[in-house]
């Protein structure tokens, strides 16, 4: 069956339930945005012109949501708690709906076991069953109650599951055995699942999907009309829950800007003004969103105080034309040394509040400062008030942006068939690469006889040898390409490594999320032994890695030039 785009979303709010405050906030939203995605289903229809795609079958199980988890999010949604992953959510579920598939949601165990058709009562089902789902969205709660539900048909069908995971989760973390090991089991990692079917709030490491969420789009009337009424000197914090202002250092800097700026806040209260809030500030309280967005407009500048990490206000912020300033984090905060990220299945390390916003933004929008150092920081908020700016939002953030992507994904994973290509190993005799002519990577060969038919297109690969202790995210990224570990098998052999012309004494494959690699103490190659370690995330001083970077669509990093 064919997928007719929708435009609209009346029977999508029904689907969504009601009651809960999270509920409530999600299809407030979706309800004001209906137009945008309508628009956008209208843009992205016409650009994909006769393409076929397949109407699928989906449940959406919000695992975070149901009492059976503890719901801990639905009563904080009215005091300032964190609304980001129910603004994902909101957005996943009308673009799933939008490109016109079936669509199922749940949010609590009950309704789980009737969609799945568990027999209500039964802990959990013996037999495997047919699944009536072709996908099924959820999150690590989600995924916890499916695997003590269903029975069986959980390592079944477990390739069809996509887990919303607003960080992400490393290789290294995802697979069982290793993580126990190595020291890499968390709470959370350790499922065994293709690190593919994690999809995160951010492009974090390709290892992951990006799934993210939208934010308003202004068109030119509108932009220029913003533009016409900043006022000059407003600054609005990013923090809506006081304990956001227990920071240090907090008099010294909000001084500073107290006398350049207007400072207001929507810090959440009950009767009256939280302690932490410095009575010069103008706090306006927690906002309803439209309410915050207008806000936006009016103000010049959006300030961070290093605390939410990666939420979707920044963007919002910048949407309006607002400047983004943040803290620099040095040393960089990690699961290694803050509690927020301890636990968390990543070692990804977060040199300031919203690295998105920082390496993918940048200046003019972004101005990421050591918060320490007073004279960096006013003379930042001096050349900001300076600064004009355009109301500025990318690519892959718009309703348009997030539908290409989710189509992209649904018509091209499939986590259900062995990867395309078999995993070469040592022995394979040719892989299908040349060096390039410049000798510094390997490209695919025109003439190579192995069928590309894997997606992302294998033709798109550039094939690099980081130099020691650097990541393959890092090293794609330092030729302007992405890494994509879909690849990894082509480059998982003896021949790779001698096309690269590197001198390999011996070649040995082990288990490592670094591999393939090559450690020049002992001039020593090794190999990917296990393909769910294939990893871009990872590094150690000790190895040269052989990473795979692709090309991919200016605002779109998650696809490729030719992967639609
Ligand atoms: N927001 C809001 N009212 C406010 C401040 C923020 O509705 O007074 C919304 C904002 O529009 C954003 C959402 O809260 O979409 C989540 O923002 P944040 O970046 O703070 O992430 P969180 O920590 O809540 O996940």
């Amino acid at each position: 069956v064919q997928a007719v785009f929708r435009s609209n979303l009346s029977h999508l709010l029904d689907l969504m339930g009601s009651g809960k405050e999270s509920l409530i906030f999600m299809k407030k939203r979706t309800k004001r945005l209906t137009a945008q995605w309508a628009l956008a289903a209208q843009r992205l229809a016409q650009k994909l012109g006769a393409t076929q795609r397949d109407q699928k079958q989906i449940l959406v199980h919000i695992g975070f949501l149901t009492e059976e988890s503890g719901d801990v999010f639905s009563p904080r949604v009215l005091k300032g708690g964190p609304l980001g992953e129910m603004v994902q959510w909101a957005d996943i579920l009308a673009a799933l709906y939008v490109l016109g598939h079936g669509l199922r949601v749940t949010v609590s165990l009950k309704e789980l076991q009737s969609n799945l058709g568990v027999p209500p009562g039964r802990g959990s089902c013996p037999l495997t069953m047919p699944l009536p789902f072709d996908l099924i969205y959820t999150d690590y709660h989600g995924l916890q109650q499916m695997k003590q539900h269903m029975g069986l048909s959980f390592k079944k069908y477990r390739c069809r599951i996509r887990v919303i995971d607003t960080f992400g989760t490393e290789p290294a973390y995802n697979h069982e055995e290793y993580a126990t090991l190595h020291g890499y089991r968390t709470n959370w990692g350790y499922w065994n699942l293709n690190p593919k079917q994690f999809m995160t709030m951010f492009p974090h490491t390709p290892d992951n999907s990006f799934m993210g969420f939208v934010s308003e789009e202004l068109n030119e009337t509108e932009k220029q009309l913003i533009k016409g009424g900043k006022a000059s000197n407003m600054a609005v914090v990013y923090g809506k829950e006081a304990s956001i202002w227990k920071v240090s250092g907090k008099e010294k800097f909000l001084g500073i800007l107290n006398k350049y700026m207007e400072i207001h806040g929507t810090v959440y209260y009950e009767s009256q003004r939280p302690p932490e809030v410095p009575a010069f500030v103008k706090n306006h309280g927690l906002l309803p969103q439209p309410e915050f967005q207008q806000l936006l407009r009016k103000a010049k500048l959006f300030i961070g105080f290093g605390f939410p990490y990666e939420g979707p206000a920044p963007l919002e912020a910048i949407a309006n034309g607002c400047i983004f300033l943040q803290s620099r984090f040095s040393p960089p905060h990690s699961s290694l040394n803050h509690e927020f990220f301890r636990g968390k299945p990543t070692s990804r390390e977060v040199f300031s509040q919203h690295p998105y916003a920082e390496n993918f933004i940048g200046k003019p929008h972004v101005w990421t400062v050591d918060y320490n150092n007073s004279e960096e920081f006013e003379a930042a908020i001096k050349a900001i008030m300076r600064t004009q700016v355009d109301p500025y939002l990318p690519y892959e953030y718009t309703c348009e942006g997030m539908l290409e992507r989710i189509h992209a994904y649904i018509q091209h994973q499939d986590f259900c068939v062995a990867p395309g290509p078999a995993l070469p190993g040592a022995h394979t005799p040719q892989s299908p690469f040349v060096l390039a002519p410049n000798a510094t990577h390997l490209e695919w060969a025109q003439n190579a006889s192995l069928a590309p038919a894997a997606w992302p297109p294998a033709h798109s690969l550039r094939a690099w040898l980081a130099t020691p202790g650097r990541a393959c995210t890092d090293t794609c990224l330092d030729h302007g390409l992405i890494c994509e570990p879909s690849f990894f098998p082509f480059l998982n052999s003896q021949d790779a490594f001698l096309k690269l012309q590197v001198p390999c004494d011996s070649t040995e494959s082990e288990m490592n999320h670094l591999y393939p690699a090559f450690a020049q103490p002992g001039q020593e190659c090794y190999l990917q032994k296990e393909p769910l370690l294939f990893s871009c995330a990872g590094s150690n001083t000790k190895y040269r890695r052989l990473c795979p970077c692709r090309d991919f669509r200016k605002g779109q990093v998650a696809l490729c030039q030719g992967c639609l």
